[in-house]
């Protein structure tokens, strides 16, 4: 089937890891356990540790095992300014250039995807913005995160080209049949392509829609 869909992860993969958007959200998520579990700091880090271990996310954890209102949560671990991200003019003309329909898939929220992509001056790019709530709260890398997707884009996943910085959240995409980027991964995830910052995506792209692969 031709590649209809890039489907981008949003966080550490759209701008460099040492940003520190992510190292936020992770004290975030610390300060909402606190808040919300009444646990110490450090037992709400052990926590926040395990069920990202064991359920892919602290959210996918925290609903499994607790009450917690969903949105509230996500509204919490992403209520902190975003100075650290600026324009990039780059990514700008390299998204401009790649020519499949671009799709946000992230397992934050879309308010949050919203400021993001504004700060980084490339909103216009994407068609769509498919955050953890349009997929049933059920974060990457649990299989229905990416059935859901599918299911919204009315795609199969040999039509898209999934692009992460999580090896972790690639391996179901693999097997679901979608082509897998690997952006500043660890050497020894398996993806369909490494490459070591966003700004690499362009030749990669060009060798996926190679003689016409692309719809
Ligand atoms: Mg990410």
């Amino acid at each position: 089937m031709p590649i209809r869909y890039l489907l981008f992860d949003l966080d550490d993969t759209l701008y460099q890891r040492s940003a520190g958007v992510m190292a936020q959200i992770g004290r975030q998520i610390r300060h909402y356990i606190v808040e919300t579990l009444g646990l110490a700091m450090d037992e709400a880090d052990t926590l926040a540790r395990r069920y990202h271990h064991d359920y892919g996310t602290s959210l996918q954890g925290l609903l499994a095992n607790h009450q917690i209102d969903a949105d509230k949560y996500l509204a919490f671990v992403h209520n902190f300014s975003l100075d650290m991200l600026a324009p990039n003019p780059a990514l700008d003309d390299l998204l401009a250039s790649l020519p499949v329909e671009k799709v946000i898939f992230t397992n934050a929220d879309r308010a949050h995807a919203e400021r993001v992509l504004q700060r980084l001056g490339i909103r216009r790019h994407f068609s769509q913005i498919i955050d953890v709530v349009a997929v049933d709260y059920v974060s990457k890398p649990n299989l229905p995160a990416y059935t859901g997707c599918l299911r919204l884009l009315n795609a199969s996943a040999d039509e898209c080209v999934m692009i992460e910085d999580s090896g972790r959240n690639l391996q179901p995409a693999a097997a679901l049949g979608m082509v897998t980027v690997l952006v500043d991964g660890a050497p020894d995830d398996r993806a369909d392509y490494h490459i070591d910052t966003i700004l690499e995506l362009g030749p990669v792209i060009d060798a996926i829609c190679a003689d016409g692969a692309c719809g």
